[in-house]
């Protein structure tokens, strides 16, 4: 794998391309905004200055390798030479279809086309394209640099050849994969999703502020980062997506807690807007 196209340079996208960067691969990365663009660039000159102060990398490497990375509004120019396009546009399945439709048509037929989606089928989205066979979710988590997990999510039609070449794709850039049979919501989002909404539950129910809730599931169960941080990086409009989606797929148990979808109308969205269950700089 050596040639990797990011598709949507979010939260997700600019992790995953600055990740590969950082491996040495040749990246491209695409978004449908300028902005998205420009937000990139500050992201990734940002990580590999963070590399270097903590001697990861080199000053020249982190300067070639950032060098090296190319920018485009062109989802052709993205695809065309790619061994691996990685989609992280928002979740919405009609957009990650009609972005997968068009990958088909640009890229070389041995790519791989994969999704970051958090939820969503994989085998849907495959089937709009001629090669299902080589279409596969790879779930990052957030922030990439730091998370060490790809879920990788097999849909109906996807080839042993290609679930292997993911897993060394995972390895070129220092990941762990784990190999799950695609479901909605996968493994993580599936458990998460879930806590994350009854925490947000509790708060809307009196039962502890955001901060408490969040300071007994670090100390009572030595979860890292509380849920309710947790959802506020994710972003809370990713999360009320992904919450939509596996109530539909998956039941009542999912249904959005009413604070989060109140939040996103007010556009509270988390860290990304400076406020979601916390206020930040
Ligand atoms: P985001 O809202 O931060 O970013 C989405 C990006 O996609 C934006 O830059 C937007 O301009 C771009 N975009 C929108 N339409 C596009 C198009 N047609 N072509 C190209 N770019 C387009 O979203 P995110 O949080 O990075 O989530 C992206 C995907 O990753 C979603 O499927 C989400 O479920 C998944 N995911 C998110 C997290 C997380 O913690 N945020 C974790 C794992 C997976």
């Amino acid at each position: 794998m050596r040639n990797v196209s990011v598709i949507g340079l979010g939260t997700m996208g600019r992790g995953i391309a600055f990740a590969c960067a950082a491996a040495n691969l040749a990246v491209v990365v695409q978004d449908i905004e300028e902005q998205g663009l420009e937000n990139c660039k500050q992201y990734i000159d940002q990580q590999f200055a963070k590399s270097v102060q903590k001697g990861k990398l080199t000053e020249e490497q982190a300067a070639q390798r950032k060098h090296e990375i190319k920018y485009t509004l062109s989802v052709e120019e993205a695809a065309t030479h790619a061994d691996l396009v990685i989609e992280a546009v928002l979740e919405v399945i009609d957009l990650k279809v009609e972005i997968f439709k068009q990958l088909d048509q640009y890229a070389p037929g041995h790519a791989i086309l994969a999704t970051n989606t958090s939820t969503m089928s994989p085998t849907e989205i495959a089937a709009q394209t001629s090669r299902p066979e080589q279409c596969i979710a790879l779930h990052f988590f957030n922030p990439v640099p730091k998370m060490k997990l790809i879920e990788v999510i097999c849909g109906l039609e996807t080839a042993e050849d290609t679930i292997a070449k993911s897993f060394q794709f995972g390895a070129q850039i220092g990941k762990e994969c784990v190999r799950i049979n695609e479901f909605p919501g996968f493994a993580v989002s599936r458990m998460n999703c879930l806590i994350g909404n009854e925490a947000m539950n509790m708060v809307m129910e009196g039962v502890g502020s955001a901060e408490d809730i969040d300071k007994a599931m670090k100390l009572g169960l030595n979860h890292p980062m509380g849920p309710l941080e947790l959802a506020d990086l994710v972003g809370l409009d990713t999360r009320l997506r992904n919450m939509e989606y596996l109530h539909q797929t998956l039941g009542g148990k999912y249904r959005p807690c009413p604070i989060l979808t109140k939040y996103v109308k007010a556009g509270r969205l988390g860290k990304k807007t400076g406020k979601g269950f916390y206020t930040y700089d």
